[in-house]
C-alpha cells in the first residue's frame, strides 16, 4: 500500500492501513464490538437533541470509498446536542458502509452480531437515497441531492451507547466521540442491492470493482469504557 491509495482490497484494506497510518494500532481505534452487558449506565448522559428541521442536504457523491450525502454546515440549521458532547455539532455529511452479503457490513457490532441488511420492512426514507445511487455509480461523480432530512433515517428510540474512538477510515484520527443508537433501522435486500451497483473505480478505469465490503472490522477496546444512556 502506497501513499493515499488505501481501500478495502486485499493489498490496501484495513489490515494494511497501519503501514501508512501507524495510529491504526492506537489505543482508541474504531469501530469496536459493543458488549451490552459490559456497558456502564451513566445517568449524566442526557437525551440526544437534534434540530434537523431546516436541515439542508446539498449533494450525493461517490468518493471511491463510500457514498456520501453532504449538508450545508455554514450555519446552525442542522445541529446535534447530546450528553457526552459539550458543544453543538453541525451535520456535515453522512455516509454508509456495507457488505457483499446480506448479513454483514456494519462497522460497529453489538454483542458480536454484525448488522447490514436485516430483512424487514424497507426503510422508506432510504428510498430517496437508493433511488439516486444510479447517478453516482463511479468514483468522483456528484449530483444534486436537495431537501433530504436525515431525521427520517433515525429509529424511534434515541437511546445510545457512547465511547471515545476514531475515524474508521484513514487517517484514523482518534478524535471521535462515537454515539451509537441502540435501535437499528431496517434496510431491504433490494435496497442493499442498489448500494452494490456502485463502483470503487472512476469511469475511465477499466478494472471495475463493485463497491462492497467497505467496512473496517472491530478493533481492540484497550481498556475503554462504553457508557449507556439507558438501563
Ligand atoms: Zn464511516
Amino acid at each position: 500500500m502506497t501513499g493515499h491509495h488505501w481501500g478495502y482490497g486485499e493489498d490496501n484494506g484495513p489490515s494494511a492501513w497501519y503501514k501508512v497510518y501507524p495510529i491504526a494500532e492506537g489505543n482508541r481505534q474504531s469501530p469496536i464490538d459493543i458488549v451490552p452487558a459490559d456497558a456502564v449506565f451513566d445517568a449524566r448522559l442526557s437525551p440526544i437533541s437534534l434540530s434537523y428541521n431546516n436541515c439542508t442536504s446539498v449533494s450525493i457523491s461517490n468518493n471511491g470509498h463510500s457514498v456520501v450525502v453532504e449538508f450545508i454546515d455554514s450555519d446552525e440549521r442542522s445541529v446535534i446536542r447530546v450528553g457526552p458532547l459539550e458543544n453543538m455539532y453541525r451535520l456535515k455529511q453522512f455516509h454508509f458502509h456495507w457488505g457483499g452479503k446480506g448479513c454483514r457490513g456494519s462497522e460497529h457490532t453489538v454483542g458480536g452480531k454484525t448488522y447490514a441488511s436485516e430483512i424487514g420492512d424497507e426503510h422508506r426514507a432510504l428510498h430517496q437515497i437508493t433511488d439516486a445511487l444510479y447517478m453516482v455509480k463511479f468514483k468522483g461523480s456528484v449530483t444534486d441531492f436537495k431537501g433530504f432530512n436525515p431525521k427520517c433515517l433515525l429509529p424511534n428510540s434515541l437511546e445510545y451507547w457512547t465511547y471515545p474512538g476514531s475515524l474508521t477510515t484513514p487517517p484514523l484520527y482518534e478524535s471521535v466521540t462515537w454515539i451509537l443508537l441502540k435501535e437499528p433501522i431496517y434496510v431491504s435486500e433490494k435496497q442493499m442491492g442498489k448500494f452494490r451497483t456502485l463502483l470503487f473505480n472512476g469511469e475511465e478505469e477499466d478494472d471495475r470493482k463493485r463497491m462492497e465490503n467497505n467496512f473496517r472490522p472491530p478493533q481492540p477496546l484497550r481498556g475503554r469504557t462504553v457508557r449507556a444512556s439507558f438501563k
